[in-house]
């Protein structure tokens, strides 16, 4: 009998279309039973591995543990990724004999109170386009994978601070991300609409103390709130009154946008030339004069002020992408706590609603660099991959700057500004 119940996204579909975009930018840590496996399964050249190519690199080991993922290519693909895009140790060996990180993406699991919380990642192209069986469906392969990662102690994980200094029981903290659910689920109102009510609610809770609140008295002040977010932005809120964000507001927002836009893997140049060249990157979107400088090769460089005009109205399946993202990411906890950098509930929130303008930043600089000035499906479906492989899993994301930064755009009200701005 497992020591935990799983509660699943039922409103994402996935399977694996082989793309093998996972294979060519993910690090893949492998454990110390993927190692001695793949060890015992003796590669050679005449599998398509060349001669004294390592297939692990060791990461760590100086003051604390040592810990290995699987070597890449040259052009930042898995070791094991062959020529027609498929991996070696699955077509020689099958599924299992595959490292755990492998066999469980796009799937991350999360401590849910007495519940495991299951999302998904959105770098994973069919993710974001909802390909394939309904995870539902999958209750019984998640499972698996579930016994085999979820520590044992799961249940004794502490829920995530509300805000700083302030942490409820789990029973209340899921309160909090019901009703966050209800905000994103409204399908009365387009997206933006909804993450106007969010960032207020957010905004509501943040003022609030919650000392003396609990329980159904707790779930009610939530409703209440959550009312009078709603009630504030409705469809025919005036989008294009909303104020244009500040000039501080749209650097702090570029550089930031600019780091998403990064989508670094392990062939990036670590040399001192790279750091360089990141740092001359950084101040040129700092600046926000000139070109943007084309941070990944799906990038042109092209003028600042190309991404800042009107690109109309996003695609028809832009709403249905979005609010998906945005309702996995909080059934499964994927905001906040231990699956993003440690942060409270509130700036989770703030962090969250920040990847639509981000997604559109991207998507509009995609569109750009093909000469377009409007946006279509595969620049949004692109953009949420890209984005989406940095968030809460990229350790510069998680840093005292980066996370100063999202809380310098709350205390802005600049968040959403930004949100209207690229939405228009
Ligand atoms: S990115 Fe997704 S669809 Fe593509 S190979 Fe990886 S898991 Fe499969």
């Amino acid at each position: 009998m497992s020591h935990f119940s799983l509660e699943l996204p039922t409103i994402q579909n996935w399977s694996c279309h082989s793309c093998s975009e996972c294979c060519k930018q993910h690090g893949i840590f492998v454990t110390a039973e993927d190692k001695a496996r793949i060890e015992r399964q003796e590669w050679t050249a005449a599998d398509g591995i060349p001669e004294g190519q390592p297939l692990f690199v060791k990461e760590g080991g100086w003051l604390g543990k040592a810990w290995y993922r699987l070597a890449h290519q040259p052009d930042g693909s898995c070791v094991f990724l062959d020529g027609e895009g498929l991996c070696r140790v699955h077509a020689k060996y099958g599924e299992p004999e595959k490292p755990i990180a492998c066999r469980i993406y796009p799937y991350a699991f999360h401590p849910a109170g007495s519940k495991v919380a299951v999302s998904l990642r959105f770098s994973c192209p069919s993710v974001v386009e909802n390909r394939g069986r309904s995870v539902t469906e999958q209750r019984k392969e998640i499972r698996e994978y579930a016994n085999q990662v979820v520590p044992a102690n799961v249940r004794e994980a502490q829920p995530p601070e509300i805000t700083p200094g302030c942490r409820l029981g789990w029973p209340d903290l899921l309160r909090f991300v019901e009703v966050l659910d209800g905000l994103f689920a409204a399908d009365d109102v387009p997206v933006l609409i909804r993450l106007l009510r969010t960032l207020s609610w957010a905004g509501l809770i943040e003022q609030s103390k919650f000392d003396k609140l609990d329980g159904a008295r707790l779930g009610e002040f939530l409703e209440i709130i959550a009312t009078a977010s709603s009630e504030a932005f409705r469809a025919d809120t005036p989008i294009g009154e909303i104020a244009p964000p500040s000039r501080i507001g749209r650097s702090q927002f570029r550089l930031m946008a600019g780091q998403y836009a990064r989508k670094d893997t392990y062939a990036s140049d670590r040399s001192l030339g790279g750091r360089l060249r990141l740092l001359r990157m950084a101040l040129a979107l700092t600046r926000g004069r000139g070109s943007v400088p084309a941070v990944q090769e799906c990038f042109r460089e092209i003028a600042f002020g190309d991404l800042e005009r009107p690109f109309g109205p996003l695609p028809a399946d832009a709403d249905e992408m979005l609010t998906r993202y945005f309702r996995v990411k909080v059934q499964g906890m994927h905001f906040c706590g231990r699956a993003f950098y440690g942060v409270p509930l509130v700036e989770g929130v703030y962090s969250l609603t920040l990847m639509y303008p981000v997604v559109l930043w991207i998507a509009r600089w995609l569109a750009a660099s093909d000469g377009r000035t409007s946006l279509e499906t595969a620049d949004i479906v692109n953009a949420i991959t890209i984005a989406d492989h940095n968030h809460g899993y990229s350790p510069a994301f998680g840093t005292w700057g980066f996370r100063r930064r999202v809380k310098n755009l709350a205390q802005l009200g600049d968040i959403a500004k930004l949100c209207a701005w690229y939405g228009r």
